[in-house]
């Protein structure tokens, strides 16, 4: 099984199954919110309702026949590999008669669902990945600097430096001036270091275009360090890290992941208490699916904000795009909508093309009392 990264996703994109349909299986694995019981249960009844459904598919029989053969693959893997899968979701696409076989472990739970389509369903993955960060770790002392990519829970080294700066030695001399031009000597071998290190941490930016930046270095080496980072980096520094360039990468991974977690929890509390001050004064802002569904229409939203999971059928326009909860024929082109099994879904992917930032939240939360979905506007209401 994969881990998730761009690479599975993209491969995926460009699968073409052709004539043959694939199947995308996703499955809500999270031990901290269902017993293994349950799981196996919604597993179980998604595999029934799959094998309904193509049944009733208009395709030629070894169409039915490829997607048939994809469930039985799934249900094998998943009778020997289901009970012992320890991440909080899983994605599995098939498409047998084209040989295509992908198992996916999720570090969220998606929704669970199987979907019969010419390509793989990816979206589900770009969401989680829209959520993940790419940070570097950069770990700096007097003499030393190191690198890491944290990406997806895992991290990667990408650099180091160790420079030469003297060390510190014990001179006499008159009144200690030997001391001291040594001393001035080493603080100026420990800037140029400082400095090369901030240079090749804008050097990496350049070239990886990391979300955020972890500092770890002493008190008095960041404030040496300061003004040799670029603004760019500034911009992105997303927190200080207690680590040191000498440390493991999994104790630098555990720090930076935790770091991760509490940015990510107090940027959705933020939120959260934006919205909610905007709505308690009338404000740019809306909540509820209907009013968040047209403000989407109307291309105002410019933060979405939902609860995590959080799902719901609905409409869907065929011609003009715009979503709706119960309109079973458009308003604005009279064409017959058709129904989407989820319209949380339609309204995040609708967001994001419409460069909406989507902000999920994990419940419970204010946003609860919201009716689960608001957004900031653009414009005033
Ligand atoms: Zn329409």
């Amino acid at each position: 099984m994969k881990r998730l990264s761009r690479d599975p996703i993209e491969a995926l994109s460009r699968f073409k199954g052709v004539p043959f349909w694939t199947t995308s299986f996703y499955l809500d694995t999270d031990k901290g919110k269902f017993t293994k019981k349950e799981i196996g249960l919604a597993f179980k009844n998604l595999l029934a309702d799959g094998r309904a459904r193509i049944e009733a598919l208009a395709l030629p029989k070894d169409g039915k026949e490829s997607l048939l053969e994809d469930l039985d693959r799934i249900a094998a893997f998943a009778a020997q590999s289901l009970a012992a899968h320890s991440q909080p979701g899983l994605a599995v696409y098939s498409c047998s008669k084209k040989k295509l076989w992908e198992v996916l472990g999720l570090p969220h739970g998606p929704r669970n669902r199987l979907l019969f389509d010419q390509n793989p369903y990816v979206r589900p993955l770009v969401a989680i990945l829209e959520k993940c960060r790419r940070l570097c770790v950069f770990l700096v002392n007097r003499r030393e600097a190191k690198w890491y990519e944290v990406f997806m829970d895992e991290i990667a080294p990408l650099q180091e430096l160790v420079s030469d700066v003297p060390g510190r030695v014990k001179v006499g001399g008159f009144e200690g001036t030997e001391a001291k031009r040594i001393e001035r000597h080493i603080e100026a071998h420990v800037l140029d270091h400082l400095k090369q290190s901030a240079q090749l941490t804008f050097d990496l930016f350049k070239k990886s275009r990391f979300d955020g930046l972890l500092l770890g270095c002493e008190e008095k080496g960041c404030s040496e360090l300061e003004p040799f980072l670029h603004a760019y980096l500034k911009e992105r520094l997303a927190g200080r890290i207690k680590a040191k360039p000498g440390d493991s990468p999994t104790e630098i991974l555990k720090e930076a992941v935790k770091i991760e977690e509490e940015i990510e929890q107090r940027s959705e509390e933020e939120t959260v208490r934006k919205l909610v001050a905007e709505l308690e004064r009338g404000g740019r802002a809306c909540s509820g699916i209907k009013d968040t569904l047209r403000h989407i229409n109307q291309e105002d939203v410019r933060i979405l904000a939902v609860s995590h999971n959080f799902s719901k059928e609905g409409r869907l326009c065929p011609s003009c795009r715009f979503l709706y909860v119960e309109e079973t024929v458009c308003p604005v082109c009279e064409k017959a909508t058709s129904a989407v099994l989820d319209i949380v879904d339609e309204a995040i992917e609708a967001s994001v093309a419409k460069n909406a930032q989507v902000k999920h939240v994990t419940p419970p939360s204010k946003l609860d009392h919201y009716g689960k979905i608001g957004a900031l506007l653009r414009y005033k209401v």
